[in-house]
């Protein structure tokens, strides 16, 4: 017999239990049993008056923007509406059946105001590191670094080329992210190559032609644990090598500064292979570079690379495979030189003399008079690097570096973290570190929670 609806949705009263109605395994279980807010209100309390009209409670905020990172809910609008909708998402932020979800708009308020005044959303990541460091998920012996590129809110047909002079206005009356550039303007007073294009709505974004046609953008820097991919910190950044390295340095210093510790090994790939880098993390702070060397010393032509020249470090000169000498200076001066380039190179060359009669003069420098050597003032920093590269312990942090890599692969697919809602450096540091937030909890529920067997079904 055919069943029929009997239509009970005009009921008045109605027996309901949210907890009953949020299955034992699903995701918001986990996350929750490892989120600890506890300490929010206290941490946020000077940033409220005390006085006037109760705000919005902000640890609902908090919860909601968990739910909207961790589900790739990228609309604030529409993450208002899931809540409401959604029986999880309402237990999951202490939300009754009955009780109204903020608007929209309080988001953006106190995401631009109290949030980042108090740096909210770092105190949030860090208590989520904490709990993934008691958990035992965090090691400290070995970290991975890497960048990924994220398109900025910022429109190719609104901007200008690099070198026109821009009129911003009075600063009083710009938008944030003009603001907050035209103060780091002031602070950095840069002095390095112009870029090709300016944002006009986000000037902090980087114009780059990477993975296709140009774009604005920025990138997020990811440090890992490699023990089990949790990311021990995040760093926003402009899309450039020197941005990159430098904001890996900024994370080491950071994690050792705050929770004392210091890796034994630095995963990373050639990004972060640059002579000064190897010398900061060999030199500056004892850490095993795994990490390829970005060396244009081999030759791939049939000529000599440099490794065909012996290095006296005694004498600081290199003898050529005639035997020969090269020197960086062969006469001595009144002045004494440093002979140290720009790049922190120093160039050794040969005799005029010995070149032009050597026999291997077409196979060492056939377009030269003499053949010059270029040598790093950190070249022993990089034979470091080269030393580990040969290692069975550099193939295994290889195999690893693949861990980082698919935490940026989850943060664009999963997370949907492809593009920026949010403006300007400080709105993209915010996106980082919520998205990283939610990946170490996401990670964390799908390991260690007993009780949902399907969610370790889910790419992590
Ligand atoms: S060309 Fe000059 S540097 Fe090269 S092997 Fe001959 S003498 Fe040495």
């Amino acid at each position: 017999m055919m069943g029929c609806n009997s239509g009970g949705n005009n009921k008045l009263f109605y027996s309901f239990n949210l907890e009953d109605h949020v299955p034992q395994n699903h995701l918001l279980r986990g996350i929750d049993h490892y989120l600890d807010l506890s300490e929010l209100r206290q941490y946020l309390a000077e940033f409220y008056s005390h006085t006037g009209r109760p705000s919005i409670d902000p640890e609902l905020m908090i919860r909601m923007l968990i739910i909207g990172y961790s589900f790739g809910i990228r609309s604030e609008r529409r993450l208002c509406e899931e809540v409401h909708l959604n029986l999880a998402y309402r237990w999951f932020c202490r939300l009754g059946l009955e009780d109204a979800v903020p608007d929209h708009s309080t988001f953006s308020k106190n995401r631009h105001g109290r949030f980042r005044d108090s740096d909210t959303f770092r105190y949030l990541f860090e208590t989520v590191l904490q709990r993934c460091m008691k958990e035992g998920m965090v090691r400290g012996e070995g970290f991975a670094t890497d960048a990924s590129i994220i398109k900025a809110d910022a429109q190719r047909q609104h901007a200008v080329p690099g070198e026109e002079v821009v009129d911003w206005g009075n600063p009083k009356e710009a938008t944030r992210p003009v603001r907050e550039y035209l103060a780091a303007l002031e602070v950095a007073n840069p002095c390095g190559p112009i870029p090709k294009s300016i944002s006009l709505t986000d000037p902090s974004s980087s114009w780059t032609a990477a993975n296709g046609p140009a774009y604005f953008a920025y990138c997020t820097n990811y440090l890992i644990d490699l023990e089990a991919g949790i990311i021990v910190d995040v760093e926003a950044s402009s899309v450039n090598k020197t941005a990159e390295s430098n904001a890996t340095k900024i994370m080491v210093d950071r994690v050792e500064e705050k929770y004392d510790i210091k890796p034994t090994r630095l995963v990373g790939d050639t990004n972060y292979g640059t002579a000064t880098m190897l010398n900061w993390m060999v030199n500056d702070k004892g850490i095993e570079p795994h990490v390829p060397v970005w060396d244009k010393s081999e030759r791939n032509d049939g000529t000599l690379s440099r490794s065909d020249f012996q290095w006296n470090e005694v004498a600081k000169e290199y003898i050529c495979p005639e035997g020969n000498l090269l020197k960086s200076n062969w006469r001595p001066f009144v002045k004494p030189r440093s002979h140290i380039t720009k790049a922190d190179t120093v160039i050794y060359h040969a005799r005029k003399k010995d070149c032009f009669n050597c026999p291997m003069k077409l196979q060492c420098c056939p377009n030269t008079p003499v053949r010059k050597v270029v040598r790093s003032l950190y070249e022993p920093a990089r034979d470091v690097a080269r030393a580990i590269f040969k290692t069975e312990a550099y193939k295994q942090s290889f195999r690893e570096r693949k861990k980082v890599e698919m935490l940026f692969a989850h943060l664009k697919r999963i997370l949907k973290l492809d593009k920026l809602r949010l403006r300007g450096l400080s709105g993209a540091h915010d996106e980082f570190l919520l998205a990283a937030t939610a990946q170490n909890l996401r990670r964390m529920a799908m390991w260690l929670t007993p009780i949902a067997p399907k969610m370790n079904q889910i790419p992590s």
